[in-house]
């Protein structure tokens, strides 16, 4: 089993930060988690970390971590309408996406370019463009650290609402997730309506979109609004679009017509935190080492040379800006340690 002592952080957080883990340990296999538990690792406190797309690091890590690369694609069924592919809770995300596009297996183009790996991807249901992880998920495997047994979850386990799941809730800290079944249909079902899809095809001169052109518009329109990690630090967007009552909603709208109201059910909304973050004068919002990207207000972003707790600090300021004035309690969508 591959393992570091003291080692940085930096190469496995996209926000950028420079923080030391005492231990981190690679698991490709199965079997590691097996003999983890037989050694009684899993008595005392553990991290597990994929892609580190969805965390901010705000101090050393003190405990061990797991870090997650277990590997493989397996078909596991086909018929004339659908394929059932099993990928390993350490295979790139995107990547796994270009794999379908290139095989014509429809349901993930819309999420093409995220980050992070499979394995994360039910953590917070995933979603982008009109499409969520739940909308192609069949199952997953996970080993249960308590147990030491490793179970299978279906759709209605996993309990999928909007960035969240099981994982995120009671199942939070027990389960290591270990590969993920998707299914994905054989049969064309391309969905360009949502955001700037239909917009960036017509501009192509495409009027009968393939898969890859969705999945090709979709890296485009990500590029030209979300900064690359590679470049400058981010997790994605920071917030999640706040689901609230819809008599509030409305008492917003009347002194912002331009606020877009998306029904969740006859009581509640959902508003995007975007606009809220913009009305409320953060969007382009710079200092020293962090700030808010200039195009897109629920991103933070790091420039470098910074601490996650600055990270920390800037989203504690807009969460209480914005309560002070609407009224509306933005969550926080990324991890933080
Ligand atoms: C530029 C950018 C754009 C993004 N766009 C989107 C987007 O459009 N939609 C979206 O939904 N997200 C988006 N994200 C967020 C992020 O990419 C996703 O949440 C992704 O699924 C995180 O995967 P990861 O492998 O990096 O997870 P990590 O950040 O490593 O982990 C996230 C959480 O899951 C836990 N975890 C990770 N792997 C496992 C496992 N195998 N078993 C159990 N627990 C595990 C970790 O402990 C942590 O709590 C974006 C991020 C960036 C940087």
């Amino acid at each position: 089993m591959l393992s570091e002592v003291n080692t940085s952080l930096l190469p496995y957080n996209t926000f950028g930060f420079d923080v030391q883990a005492t231990e981190l340990i690679k698991i490709e296999n199965k079997e590691q988690l097996v003999n983890l538990y037989e050694n009684g690792f899993f008595k005392s406190p553990f991290r597990v970390i994929s892609g580190g797309s969805n965390l901010l690091l705000t101090q050393n890590i003190q405990e061990p971590i797991l870090l997650i690369r277990i590997p493989g694609i397996t078909q596991k069924e086909e018929t004339d309408g659908y394929v059932l592919i099993e990928f390993g809770a350490g295979e790139n995300w995107h990547a796994t996406v270009l794999h379908c596009v290139k095989n014509q297996f429809f349901g993930i183009e819309n999420m093409s370019l995220i980050p992070g790996c499979i394995g994360a991807a039910p953590i917070q249901n995933i979603g982008a463009y009109g499409t969520e992880l739940k909308d192609v998920f069949h199952s997953l495997s996970a080993y249960n650290i308590q147990t030491g047994k490793f179970e299978n979850f279906d759709l209605q386990q996993c309990q999928f609402g909007y960035r969240d799941s099981f994982f995120k809730q009671q199942g939070k800290g027990k389960y290591i997730i270990t590969s993920v079944t998707l299914k994905l249909s054989k049969i064309a079902k391309i969905n360009t309506q949502y955001g700037d899809i239909q917009n960036a095809l017509i501009q192509k001169n495409i009027t009968n979109p393939t898969i890859k052109d969705v999945s090709d518009a979709v890296i485009e329109i990500r590029k030209s609004k979300l900064p690359d990690p590679a470049i400058l630090g981010n997790s994605g967007s920071f917030f999640k679009n706040p689901v609230i009552e819809k008599s509030l909603a409305e008492k917003i709208q009347a002194n912002h017509p331009d606020l877009k109201i998306f029904p969740v059910s006859d009581e509640w909304v959902k508003i995007p935190a975007a606009w809220l973050i913009e009305k409320s004068g953060w969007k382009g919002h710079k200092r020293s080492h962090v700030g808010v990207h200039e195009k897109q207000a629920l991103v933070l972003v790091h420039y470098g040379g910074g601490k996650g707790s600055e990270i920390q600090q800037l989203a504690t300021e807009i969460q209480t800006d914005v309560a002070n004035k609407f009224n509306v309690h933005l969550e926080f969508e990324v991890n933080i340690w």
